[in-house]
């Protein structure tokens, strides 16, 4: 099967074709448009996706050398994400399908950023655990099977790609701050600064008392010495970085022995986080665990995991018909 794939739920216009289960095609148009905002501005972009949605399908199919009529069906994002991102996708998925009479795969975003495992080898085995880790979610899911996940701890309130954004806004760095945080945290010291540890039941996570703690440091810091953010940027981004990959990895431990299971995941965009990656191989090491970590183009938003996601539905038949609308919250 060929299958055209289309991602807009945040602000990446993305379309992957995947070709018989493997992705020949995986075009990432990034919007530089809210680095000074601070934040994603839902208005600016849907209107950029609809900029971009175009020009990024014509670039894929001649990435993966398909004409149009070569296509089996079309896949796209039908949530969760922001309404009007989601909206652009959603409308030319739909029509494109139905000028060209193709079947349509509506696609989960958070299940697939775990899918994106089953793109390259190795290929994690059934049942196993995924932290995933983005700019809106943290869950630790149980994956039974393609489509048969269950959250089995997730956060309370920020999740920790925001808790990566807040700390850098209060840095002052641009939107979106994480691979930043995660670029200076390479010269710093991770136990210069400590910040206290969330104390949440089961599986649970919460960032937004870490997020206040930094703000508070930083802020009694500078009453002191103005320049103490640049004078320390790399010791506070090493040691707020060490603060949230402890925090996860601390959960995700307790849910591998709670749940007897040694094979483990991380997917989203903090999972291309370089302290989360080598602490969860350190981690592996210790538990015996066999660990699955996604090539960089993979972890953040993409349609090559949609496209994967897109061809495991295809196999199964699991079409939506022209009448499927985007939704901003989204169950597995
Ligand atoms: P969701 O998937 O929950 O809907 P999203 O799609 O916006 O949210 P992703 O694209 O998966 O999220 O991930 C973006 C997040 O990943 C941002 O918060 C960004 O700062 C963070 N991120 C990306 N690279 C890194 C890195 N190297 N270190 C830390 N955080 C990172
Ligand atoms: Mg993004
Ligand atoms: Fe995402």
């Amino acid at each position: 099967s060929v299958i055209l794939a289309i991602e807009s739920s945040c602000d990446e216009t993305s379309v992957a074709i995947c070709n018989n289960g493997k992705i020949t095609a995986n075009v990432i148009a990034n919007q530089t448009i809210h680095e000074n905002y601070g934040g994603v501005i839902p208005e600016l972009a849907s209107r950029v996706h609809q900029q971009n949605i175009v020009p990024v399908i014509q670039q894929a199919l001649n990435d993966a050398r398909v004409g149009k009529n070569e296509l089996d069906a079309v896949a796209f994002t039908r949530g969760p994400g922001l309404l009007g991102s989601l909206l652009v996708g959603v409308s030319f998925a739909k029509s494109f399908a139905m000028a060209l009479d193709l079947p349509l795969i509506a696609v989960n975003h958070m299940q697939a950023h775990i899918l994106a495992h089953f793109i390259d080898e190795p290929k994690p085995k059934f049942p196993f655990l995924c932290l995933t880790v983005s700019g809106g979610h943290t869950q630790v899911v149980l994956v039974k099977d393609y489509f048969d996940m269950e959250i089995v701890g997730e956060t309370l309130d920020d999740a920790a790609g925001e808790a990566f954004d807040k700390t850098a806004k209060i840095l002052k760095l641009p939107y979106p701050g994480g691979p930043l945080i995660d670029k200076y945290a390479k010269e710093g010291d991770p136990l210069a600064f400590k910040f206290p540890e969330p104390q949440i039941k089961d599986l649970n996570f919460s960032f937004s008392g870490l997020k206040t703690s930094i703000l508070y440091f930083i802020r009694a810091q500078e009453k002191k010495n103005p320049d103490f953010i640049s004078e320390h940027l790399n010791d506070i981004c090493a040691s707020v970085q060490h603060s949230i990959v402890g925090i996860l990895l601390n959960k995700l431990k307790m849910a591998a022995a709670r749940y007897g299971i040694k094979d483990i995941a991380i997917a989203g965009g903090v999972s291309a986080n370089s302290g989360l990656r080598l602490a969860l191989q350190k981690m592996a090491e210790q538990q015996h665990w066999n660990v699955y970590i996604p090539a960089f183009q993979y972890c953040t938003d993409n349609a090559g995991m949609i496209a994967i996601a897109g061809y495991h539905k295809y196999q199964l038949g699991d079409f939506v018909g022209q009448d499927v609308a985007p939704l901003s919250r989204m169950e597995f």
